[in-house]
């Protein structure tokens, strides 16, 4: 197998593409490809001022070092939630190595001292689901407070095929409508949101990461081994082993159809509490907040 540009020893046979390529020109690729992915779907230009989510996983520091790489002002945000903490020290040193910063946050700090598990476990709710919504309501806060104009995450085509798998097994339609690349601000204060690897599979981020020998973490989350994703990923890796494309295809076609276009009104108001955008009075944040605020004052009496 050669390399498609130059002829060397190729490192990744990308079926998807019917190309080959050599370490050097596999990274031209990769960053091109996420280039691309930028402009198509106009995620943000060199002007914004982009907030990162990173977890330590290989996604969120791909994604950060990329846009380091091309140019893009960039910091990474570490939320502690008190599942697998990530190795601060060392996401620092990675941040200066690739001139961004580190912003660390500890959940317990908004959870009255607890962490998510503890959270969960009061409020009668699995973990992934508390998780979840406690780090959209953090980035966003650090995202509005500090002038971050849009927020990225890792998710690469690998979770976002999986995850549309889910939401039409299930028609979740409420998520299949938000299921996009890049979804805009609002004007009641939620961030712009992006993702830049949408269309790069888990393959071609890990090959990334590996031959920029980027620090990474394979330590997965114990809350999240069962996670039905991780089995709608597997049969899609099945199918793609047949049909190399189908997970792009699926993925892509589903953004060009763009089924939802006229449908995206949902009226959104401010927390009375903390002016966070809701549905209602009060957000589920702060009503979380409030129930956790009487089980510990109980704890204490
Ligand atoms: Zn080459
Ligand atoms: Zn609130």
């Amino acid at each position: 197998m050669k390399c498609r540009k130059c002829g060397k020893t190729a490192i990744i046979n990308l079926r998807h593409h019917n190309v080959a390529y050599c370490a050097e020109h596999f990274k031209e690729y990769f960053e091109k490809r996420v280039e691309m992915t930028i402009k198509k779907y106009s995620m943000f230009s060199r002007k914004d001022k982009i907030l990162v989510a990173v977890s330590g996983g290989k996604d969120s520091t791909t994604v950060w070092f990329v846009l380091a790489k091309l140019g893009y002002k960039v910091s990474g945000m570490n939320i502690d939630v008190g599942t697998v903490p990530a190795d601060v020290n060392k996401l620092k040193d990675f941040a200066s190595s690739i001139g961004s910063e580190l912003i660390t946050v500890d959940s317990r700090e908004l959870l009255e001292g607890l962490t998510v598990p503890e959270a969960a476990k009061i409020v009668k709710r699995p973990v992934c689901s508390v998780c979840g919504s406690v780090r959209r309501y953090i980035m966003n806060k650090v995202a509005s407070e500090n002038g971050f104009t849009v927020l990225v995450t890792g998710h690469n085509l690998d979770d976002e095929a999986s995850f549309l798998l889910g939401n039409l097994l299930n028609w979740n339609l409420d998520y299949l409508r938000r299921q996009k690349p890049v979804l805009p601000a609002t004007e009641e204060g939620f961030s712009k949101k992006a993702k830049p690897l949408v269309l790069l599979t888990e393959k071609e981020t890990f090959t990334y990461a590996f031959i920029n020998n980027l620090p990474f973490s394979e330590e997965i989350c114990p809350y999240s081994k069962e996670a039905t994703s991780l089995h709608y990923k597997h049969m899609l890796n099945e199918i793609e082993l047949k049909h190399p494309g189908t997970k792009l295809r699926f993925y892509d076609g589903f953004q060009k159809a763009n089924l939802f276009e006229d449908n995206m009104v949902v009226e959104l108001k401010k927390c009375n509490v903390c002016g966070y955008p809701t549905t209602t009075d009060v957000c589920s944040f702060c009503r979380m907040k409030e129930r956790l605020k009487s089980a510990v004052g109980e704890q204490k009496v």
